[in-house]
This record gives C-alpha cells, sequence and structure tokens, in this order.
C-alpha cells in the first residue's frame, strides 16, 4: 500500500545503535525498520513488516508449488510430547521453559516435529492419506547462549517449517526431493547465494541431512569444498583413517628428557635439537600427539573428564566436539575438574602439559586404565602410527610410541579441526574452507519421531507400518538480514526489486509550490497505475536530508522532483548504479515499467 513519508511509522536515526556488530543489524535499525526489545528479540515496523511478508510471499508461493498446504501451530506448547522424544532435556538451556498457574509445565516451541507428528496421528490412519506435507510460518523460540547480529541470530525468530509424511523410504526421497528444490527456487529468487552441503544431523535425529548455506565471512559456520564436487558443514566433514600398518619392525618406545616443553612448539623445538630424527627429517607438529581433557555434562547432569588424542598439529574444534559428544555438552576441563580427579587417592594424577595415554608401568588413559578416564582418538591415530606424547612425568615426553602396539583408546572422534587441503572422504581431492551462514535446513528425519510418538498408517496389505518423516527449515528473519547484509551499499539498505518495502520512492526535494503539485500527481498516478509508492512528501525537510533518508531506507528506484519538474522533467535515481538520469514526467507510469 502507498504511503506518504510524513505519515508512516518510522524514525530513521543519525546513529549506530551500539549493540550493532553488522552492517544489516545497524541498518535495519537506522532506517526504522526493526527495534530492540531485549537481546535477540526485535518488534517490527512497517517497513520491516513489508519485506519480510514479501519473503515470506515467495516461501508460500513456492511450498505450494511444492504441494505443501499451510497450517499454524500455537508457539506455546505442553511438555509431554517433548519429553516422549526425550527433547525437553535434550534441548537443555537453549528452551524457554515456563510454568501455568497449575504448575504445569510448557516451553515455547524452539521447532514443531512432536505436534505435527501428534496431529498427522490424530487425523489420518492409512496409507492412501500420505505423502503428505504440511508447514508454517511461525516464531521460534531458542535461548541462543549468544544472540548477535540483530535478526541473524534471534532468541525469537520466524521460520518457515515444513514436515513431510511418507510410509517408505522411497517416498521419503521424493518428498525431501521436493523441498530440496522449492529452497533451490526461494534463494535464486531472492537473489540470494547458497550452497548446499552435507550437514550433521545432531539433536534431530535421522539419516539424510543438508544445509543451504550462504557464503559469507560473518556466518557462523565454516564448510569446506572440493574442487571435485563435495560440500560440507566441518561439522559433518569425516576423516579418512589412515590403513593400519605393521608395527613388527619399528623401534620400541623411549621416555627422552624434554625440559620446559609443556607447548607443542616448545616440544617439537627441542625434540628436533636434543632428539633428532635417526633419518635426518626434522620433527613437525604431526609427529606428535596432544592430549586435551575435556569435561562432558552428560543429560542426567553427571559430569565426565575425556581426553582426546589428536595430531599436534591441530586444534580441538569445538564444534566438531559438540556434535560428536553430543548429546552431552562439552567444554575444556575446568579446573574443577582436575581437583576432582586429584582428589580420588586411586586415580594417578595427569601431569599437566605432559599428559600422555601410557607410562612406563601401564596404561594411564581409557576405560580399562589406572585412570579409568575415557580415551579417544583421531582417526589419524590408527594402528602402527608412531608418536611422540607426553610421558606422563614433568619434563617428559615418550618417543615412538605405537598405536595399538603401546596403547589403544576406547574408540575414534571427530573432533580435530579441517584444515585446507585435507583430502575429501569421498576422494574427490583436497577441500578449501569458507565461512557461511545457514539460511535453511533440509532433514531426513526417518521413523525417530513417529516411533517416539506413535504415528502408523496402514499399509496395502493392511498391515500397520511406521510413518517416515522428513523436516525443512527456512530462517525467514535470518534471510531477510541476509538479504539486506549482502546488498547494503554501506550509505543503506538497497533492496532487490521484489522485496524491497516498495517499488518506487518519490523525493519531493524542493521548496517551491510546483514541487509538491508535480510529487503529488505522480504519487497519484503511479500508485493508480499498481505500483507500491513511497512518497516524501516532508515539507519542512531538506532535499539532503530527504536523499539521506531514501537512501538508508533502501527503495532501489528513486524520483527525485525538483526545481525542473515546472518544465515536466524529474530525475530517475537508480540506487544500484547510482546514476541519475532526466526522465519526462509524462508518460512516467509506463517507462517504469
Ligand atoms: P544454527 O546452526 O545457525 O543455530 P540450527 O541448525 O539450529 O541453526 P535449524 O533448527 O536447522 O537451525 O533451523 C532452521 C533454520 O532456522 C535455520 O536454517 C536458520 O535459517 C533459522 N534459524 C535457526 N536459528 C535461528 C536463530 N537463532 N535466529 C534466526 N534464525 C535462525
Ligand atoms: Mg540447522
Amino acid at each position: 500500500m502507498s504511503s506518504r513519508l510524513s505519515e508512516l511509522f518510522v524514525r530513521t536515526l543519525r546513529e549506530d545503535p551500539v549493540d550493532a556488530e553488522v552492517a544489516s543489524h545497524r541498518l535495519l535499525v537506522r532506517a526504522g525498520y526493526i527495534r530492540r526489545q531485549a537481546a535477540g528479540v526485535f518488534a517490527w515496523l512497517p517497513l520491516g513488516l513489508k519485506v519480510r511478508r514479501k519473503i515470506e510471499a515467495i516461501v508460500r508461493e513456492e511450498m505450494a508449488n511444492a504441494g505443501a498446504q499451510e497450517v499454524h501451530f500455537p508457539a506455546l506448547q505442553p511438555r509431554e510430547p517433548y519429553e516422549i522424544t526425550g527433547r525437553w532435556e535434550e534441548y537443555g538451556d537453549l528452551l524457554f521453559r515456563l510454568k501455568d498457574r497449575k504448575d504445569a509445565d510448557y516451553l515455547l516451541a524452539p521447532t514443531h516435529e512432536e505436534v505435527f507428528t501428534l496431529l498427522v496421528k490424530d487425523l489420518y490412519s492409512s496409507y492412501k492419506d500420505l505423502p503428505l506435507s504440511i508447514y508454517q510460518i511461525q516464531d521460534k523460540y531458542r535461548d541462543e547462549a549468544r544472540p548477535r547480529a540483530g535478526l541473524l541470530r534471534g532468541r525469537e525468530f520466524t521460520m518457515k517449517d515444513a514436515y513431510s509424511f511418507d510410509y517408505t523410504d522411497a517416498g521419503l526421497d521424493v518428498s525431501y526431493q521436493k523441498q530440496r528444490d522449492a529452497y533451490e527456487r526461494i534463494f535464486t529468487r531472492l537473489g540470494l547465494e547458497y550452497v548446499i552441503v552435507q550437514a550433521d544431523a545432531g539433536a534431530m535425529g535421522g539419516s539424510r541431512s543438508e544445509e543451504f548455506l550462504h557464503p559469507t565471512p560473518i556466518g557462523e559456520d565454516t564448510f569446506v569444498r572440493s574442487a571435485g564436487g563435495y560440500a560440507a558443514n566441518v561439522e559433518a566433514f569425516t576423516t579418512e583413517a589412515p590403513a593400519a600398518r605393521s608395527y613388527e619392525k619399528l623401534t620400541p618406545a623411549e621416555v627422552l628428557s624434554t625440559p620446559d616443553t609443556p607447548t607443542i612448539a616448545t616440544l617439537v623445538a627441542v625434540a628436533n635439537e636434543k632428539h633428532p630424527r635417526p633419518d635426518g627429517r626434522a620433527w613437525t607438529a604431526a609427529d606428535t600427539l596432544k592430549n586435551i581433557v575435556l569435561g562432558l555434562t552428560h543429560l542426567d547432569g553427571t559430569r565426565e573428564v575425556v581426553v582426546v588424542g589428536l595430531p599436534g598439529d591441530r586444534e580441538v574444534d569445538m564444534k566438531r566436539a559438540e556434535v560428536a559428544f553430543a548429546p552431552a555438552v562439552v567444554e575444556t576441563a575446568t579446573e574443577a575438574d582436575f581437583l576432582r580427579l586429584e582428589a580420588d587417592a586411586n586415580t594417578p594424577s595427569l601431569v599437566k602439559g605432559y599428559i600422555g595415554p601410557w607410562t612406563p608401568t601401564g596404561a594411564l588413559l581409557g576405560e580399562d586404565s589406572a585412570t579409568g578416564i575415557r580415551y579417544l582418538t583421531d582417526p589419524r591415530v590408527s594402528d602402527g602410527s608412531g608418536w611422540i606424547t607426553g610421558a606422563n612425568v614433568h619434563g617428559h615426553h615418550v618417543f615412538g610410541l605405537v598405536a595399538g602396539r603401546d596403547f589403544s583408546s576406547d574408540g575414534t572422534i571427530e573432533t580435530a579441526e579441517v584444515l585446507a587441503g585435507d583430502p575429501a572422504p569421498d576422494g574427490s581431492g583436497p577441500v578449501e574452507l569458507a565461512r557461511g551462514m545457514e539460511i535453511g535446513h533440509v532433514f531426513q528425519l526417518g521413523r525417530k519421531y513417529a516411533e517416539a510418538l506413535g504415528l502408523k498408517v496402514l499399509d496395502e496389505n493392511g498391515k500397520l507400518v511406521t510413518v517416515t518423516m522428513g523436516s525443512y527449515g527456512v530462517g525467514i528473519t535470518r534471510i531477510l538480514a541476509v538479504i539486506a547484509e549482502a546488498t547494503n551499499d554501506g550509505k543503506g539498505l538497497l533492496w532487490p526489486k521484489n522485496v524491497a518495502p516498495f517499488d518506487i520512492h518519490i523525493v519531493a526535494a524542493g521548496r517551491e509550490d510546483v514541487v509538491y503539485e508535480v510529487s503529488d500527481a505522480l504519487y497519484a498516478q503511479l500508485t493508480d497505475a499498481g505500483f507500491d509508492v513511497l512518497y516524501d512528501d516532508r515539507p519542512k525537510v531538506s532535499p539532503g536530508v530527504k536523499f539521506g533518508d531514501a537512501e538508508l531506507i533502501g527503495v532501489p528506484v528513486i524520483l527525485i522532483v525538483g526545481r525542473d519538474a515546472a518544465e515536466g522533467t524529474i530525475e530517475l535515481w537508480d540506487r544500484r548504479t547510482g546514476e541519475r538520469t532526466p526522465m519526462p514526467v509524462a508518460n512516467i507510469a509506463s517507462a517504469l515499467r
């Protein structure tokens, strides 16, 4: 609906909000699209709502094209369904939990798998009813640890979440593909660059899972790509374990003095200086086995200390560790963890800076060892590989410690950071790394939710079968910010035409009556012609301020009505190119079309 700026509920700001780290956040607040209510919670003003509705309209069209029907669920949900699937606990601190006056537990839904499953169970009982795809556009609540960057990571945000229901695996593949195709169309229509990457299935359970990431340096996800077409979130990257090697001919392990070497760098330097390799090649960090002590908090609240062994040239990637240890919460071991270990008289202490799985008197790490501490190793620590690692004696390391011969672990784990040049697991060559922002996610949930909540239908043979499901999310409000981020020109927002809050922004630039007479007529004419027009009709505001606001608000086509209006000429300002072209005011509507 066309609007006069003098009447529109908006106030543009000269100053950047103090908490804004990224351009989209800064500009959306300054241009009067959103206002902060609390950390990660925003109110929407008319300009913001208009853009949001346009994005939603595109999403709705493509959902319809994919055969999905719209429904709507409350954000407020009872605990029970989430209790049954385990997510009431698994979500941990991320969940907003609340109580009603009768002391019953509720939550503000972070996502709606459970209740969609129950609704279908309520209504459907036969294979003839399937396949079914339903979706909603709804607010989600997550008490994010680091709400940041405005709409990019909110604690209240809008998601389009779709769910598919099939009774065969092949059916699920078809439903999944339809949503995946719809996502490609949505992001293409929105002009958003995206990469489809393999993703970790995480807390959702299930099998096939892909994310749509928008490549951007401010993204919180890291993904890898190979020239041969492999693409994955590092959270889902798998390391090829080197083949086991024979250790028959390897020399025995030897404890050597390495004074003042609590770090990998100092260890490598001292090793090369005091204990050079017999074959003349220099020791590198990759020859060392680094042992990192982590603290896990399990779902039942118990605390466990585990040690992860990985090549010394790599850090632990905490996001990969989170995935590897989920649903336990993982962090580096705290002082309290170490004190607790020490308080146990039966547990030999870990010598910080010199921790290793082995001591001359027996295994130190591992469930069957003296400490009983779970020891998990990187896939590169394969049988027959030899390492320099801590001897658990201050100032000493053991050289030539061979996996499988001298020590073993309780299993392998993917916690090491992925580095550029690492081989893609599908053999398609070395990978490169980039940052991205997740804008969509498609999941094959499989039968996890249907099983837990008892969603079954009768198949062709009258046999009860468990339904198989998919879940498909797009972050509507995040997408809005990602578009703003990708298209702004520093001076202001600069929307693509199909989501801009208005088609045309008229600026009445001048004090002369004729300027307003021509502008008024133009506003009426363009509105009648079907354009959605924003008209800056403020009589007491200078042209300079109006131009600044026009740039900030970001409508891509601006018409400047100035002094030449008396001669029937106005200016077309194309924000994208910056060009200002004089145009006859007559027939402007058809010219713009
Ligand atoms: P992230 O890894 O960024 O936290 P997620 O994997 O937890 O996201 P999903 O549960 O897959 O998110 O949600 C589907 C979509 O919802 C995401 O692809 C993203 O576009 C959007 N989304 C998720 N969390 C937020 C948030 N806190 N603020 C805004 N949008 C979000
Ligand atoms: Mg996701």
